[in-house]
């Protein structure tokens, strides 16, 4: 069995900012990232934005070069997944039966795709990995009919992305009136079906499939509504569920999520989480978030490793989420929730701005949209916790 001061499960973005958060304040001290995928870690947005339309090559997306880790001291054991966790023992086991022994650990493992209740499998694809990216890239190449179920990011992103591949039609099905409805204001989620309707993406917004079925050529989807939607291949983005087990059945509390203090330490000393898996007291409002975005990831990890290495520092970083949408650009901090109260202060077209989300006047969260260098603003905004009203928010972040 080897023994590392320092054991990261989960080699993707939390676990390689962990790596470096460790660095910074540890030199000497044994590091080992486990990963579960073939792959270094690597930057996922790139998955369904940059390598689609050619602004990135596959290459590009690596967070460290090998000789990088080398000079970092930072050993990884990847395509084996960890599969029990001792705490009490302090050990680690994995699927090929390799035993590694720690000081400290973070568990970073993320989540995985959620599946649609009784899909054809064979049919039915998800988008996570590397390895899914250019499963869909070969698949995008034979040009063909693609249904999207989803109209969150994966689902928008990607009917963008391969409405842009010749010969690929795009159909996208999802419950709300617009992409992104759960969290955009209303007059936003229907300008981006507008845009999304002009580049030829075919909506079928309020509707979901309750039965998909194999055909001679692909997939058949009934809807809830009676459209019957033929596919070669259907995208499912529908969510994301955090890879929970391995921390719940070594006996650490888990909800949604590994739960961990504003230290990010686990309810068991010296086991930390982070990233998308990481359940953690919101810095400003100290309600548990559990947050799927990449500076979260960066932040959080980063955070945890310098803990391990002995920092003692709560976390308050207030972690912000972007994304690209045809011409559309956003970035937001906080809760972006279209069930909250919202003020947007944009012109009628709504192509620039900002959207305030409130709740009982305080401004919970900020959406930045085609609006550039104010996250900052947006969050000294939000942690001030002041009450505020239309007329004081009015132009304050243009
Ligand atoms: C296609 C796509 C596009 C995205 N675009 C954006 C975007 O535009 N903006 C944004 O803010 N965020 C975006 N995100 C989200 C962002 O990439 C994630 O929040 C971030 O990658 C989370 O980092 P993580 O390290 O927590 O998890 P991950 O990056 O998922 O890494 C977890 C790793 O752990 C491994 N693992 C799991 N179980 C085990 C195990 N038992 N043993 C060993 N290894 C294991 C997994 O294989 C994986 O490699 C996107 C995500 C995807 C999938």
């Amino acid at each position: 069995m080897a023994d590392y001061d320092y054991l990261i499960i989960g080699a993707g973005l939390a676990g390689a900012s962990a790596a470096q958060g460790i660095r910074e304040l540890d030199r000497q001290g044994s590091v080992l990232l486990i990963g579960g995928e073939p792959e270094p870690p690597y930057h996922r947005p790139p998955l369904s934005k940059g390598l689609w339309l050619g602004k990135k090559r596959e290459e590009d997306i690596y967070v460290k070069t090998a000789p990088d880790w080398q000079a970092m001291d930072v050993a990884l054991h990847l395509n084996d997944a960890a599969v029990e966790l001792d705490p009490g023992g302090r050990t680690v086991t994995t699927a090929q039966g390799r035993r590694f022994g720690f000081g400290k650990l973070l568990l970073a493992m993320g989540g995985k795709p959620r599946h649609l209740p009784d899909a054809v499998r064979e049919h039915v694809f998800t988008l996570q990995t590397l390895a899914d990216y250019r499963k869909l890239r070969a698949l995008a190449a034979q040009g063909g009919n693609v249904l999207i179920i989803g109209g969150s990011f994966i689902g928008a992103e990607m009917a963008c992305a391969l409405a842009q591949q010749p010969g690929v039609r795009v159909d996208m099905l999802f419950p709300g009136p617009g992409p992104l409805a759960q969290m955009l204001p209303l007059p936003l989620s229907l300008l981006l079906a507008e845009r999304f309707r002009e580049h030829g993406i075919h909506l079928r917004p309020e509707d979901r499939a309750v039965r998909i079925e194999a055909t001679d050529k692909g997939s058949r989807v009934l809807t809830e509504r009676g459209q019957v939607l033929e596919a070669d291949w259907i995208l499912a983005g529908v969510g994301l569920e955090p890879n929970t087990a391995l921390a719940g059945n070594a006996g650490l509390r888990v909800d949604d999520g590994v739960r961990v203090d504003a230290h990010l330490q686990s309810s068991h000393p010296g086991i930390y989480a982070a990233g998308d898996l990481a359940n953690y007291p919101d810095p400003v409002w100290g309600d548990a978030v559990r947050i799927e975005h990449w500076d979260n990831a960066v932040a959080t990890g980063r955070a945890a490793g310098r803990n391990m290495a002995g920092a003692e520092t709560p976390f308050t970083h207030q972690s912000m989420f972007f994304s690209d949408l045809l011409d559309i650009g956003f970035e937001a901090v906080g809760r972006l929730s279209s069930r909250l109260e919202t003020f947007v202060d944009m012109p009628a077209d709504y192509r620039q701005g900002t959207a305030y989300y409130l709740q009982g006047g305080l401004v919970r969260g900020v959406l930045l949209w085609n609006n550039w260098d104010r996250v900052e603003a947006a969050r000294a905004l939000i942690a001030a916790k002041q009450r505020l009203g239309p007329s004081e928010l009015r132009g304050r972040l243009r």
